[in-house]
């Protein structure tokens, strides 16, 4: 599917380590995130400590994954990866913190999605290097206490709010990703377009960043389509015409659309007279899941002014009903 920002298949996985910025200098935007790291991770490094842990939260596709990999290698130590649907039982985590080596990063992608179980156990291991687990079963059961190596956990997640308390506060280091301007998204687009040898020029590559809806995962990945279609309609060169015809094939609207968020919109306009209506509602109404909806279609609406969310429910506004060349049959609010 094109609308969910996630990697769509190992191709695209691939592509993206190879687009992965290495280094905090090469990370596009993201000012004061990058800002606050670069100086907790020096201070760190000077007094030879592991650095705090850290929380990154933010749709996917902003670059979570990739500031842990740079977290890492701004510290010089090693990255160990895992997701939070991935650790089903305490042991799972307890291999993983065992063979870490002092200082070293685990990124837990998705750690609002851990079991119970094994957050449980995460919270000594975060708090004083220590695990606590449970060894054999029934009346032969015991609890072994194991010493950790100091080490980093870098969370990602798309929403904090969904975090338990005593998780989040564990984390002395939060920073939350914006979506980027068109202007960052156009030096992604220019430095992706270089690695990947694409012919592209400013007004063209400022075209597909335009319409990428702030979010370089999308930007790379409609670069690559881009491509394609400068390669066999046109003469393998990208400018504005070559990206506004792919764009427009790829249903990409000119004000960066796709074409869930205007499922999305146009559905709580026509099927809910603009709402409020209810998450769960609207997400049958299109046939999209209530999460995909909150996690990648709605953040960037409401960022674009498109729709808001009140306690009542979803409302699409004044400019949603403009983007699609309607009057709203009511004054907003009402
Ligand atoms: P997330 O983990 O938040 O879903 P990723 O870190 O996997 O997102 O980023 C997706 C892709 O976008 C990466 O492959 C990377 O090439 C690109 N990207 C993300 N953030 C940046 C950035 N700040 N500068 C340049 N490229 C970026």
């Amino acid at each position: 599917r094109l609308v969910a920002a996630q990697p769509q298949s190992n191709q695209e996985e691939a592509l993206e380590r190879a687009l992965r910025p290495k280094v905090l200098d090469e990370y596009v935007g993201q000012e004061k995130a990058r800002h606050q790291l670069s100086i907790f991770i020096e201070a760190a490094r000077l007094r030879r400590e592991a650095l705090d842990h850290v929380l990154l939260f933010g749709p996917p596709g902003l670059g979570k994954t990739t500031l842990a990999h740079i977290i890492a290698r701004e510290l010089g130590v090693n990255l160990r990866q895992t997701s939070g649907p991935v650790l089903e039982r305490a042991g799972d985590l307890a291999a993983l913190l065992t063979n870490l080596e002092p200082h070293d990063v685990l990124f837990i992608d998705e750690i609002h999605r851990l079991s119970p179980v094994v957050e449980e156990i995460l919270y000594p291991a975060l708090e004083d290097y220590q695990l606590d687990i449970m060894i054999g079963e029934g009346p032969a059961a015991r609890s072994v206490k194991l010493d950790l190596p100091p080490f980093t956990l870098v969370g990602a997640t798309t929403r904090a709010g969904m975090l338990t308390n005593p998780l989040r506060d564990r984390f002395g280091i939060v920073a939350r990703l914006e979506f980027y301007t068109p202007e960052e998204l156009s030096r992604i687009v220019v430095r992706s377009a270089r690695l990947l040898e694409v012919e592209i020029d400013e007004a063209g590559a400022f075209e597909v960043a335009r319409r990428s809806r702030g979010t370089p995962r999308i930007a790379n990945r409609l670069l690559r389509r881009v491509r394609d279609y400068a390669q066999v309609k046109a003469d393998g060169k990208v400018g504005v015409a070559v990206a506004d015809a792919a764009l427009s094939m790829l249903d990409v609207d000119h004000a960066g659309l796709d074409l869930m968020d205007r499922k999305l919109l146009s559905a709580v306009i026509e099927k809910f007279g603009g709402g409020p209506v209810g998450l769960d509602n609207v997400a049958a109404a299109i046939g999209e899941s209530p999460d995909t909806i909150e996690d990648v279609l709605e953040p960037y609406l409401i960022q674009q002014g498109l729709m808001q969310r009140t306690p009542r429910g979803r409302m699409a506004t004044l400019l949603a009903y403009q983007h699609f060349g309607l009057q709203p049959a009511r004054v907003q609010g009402d």
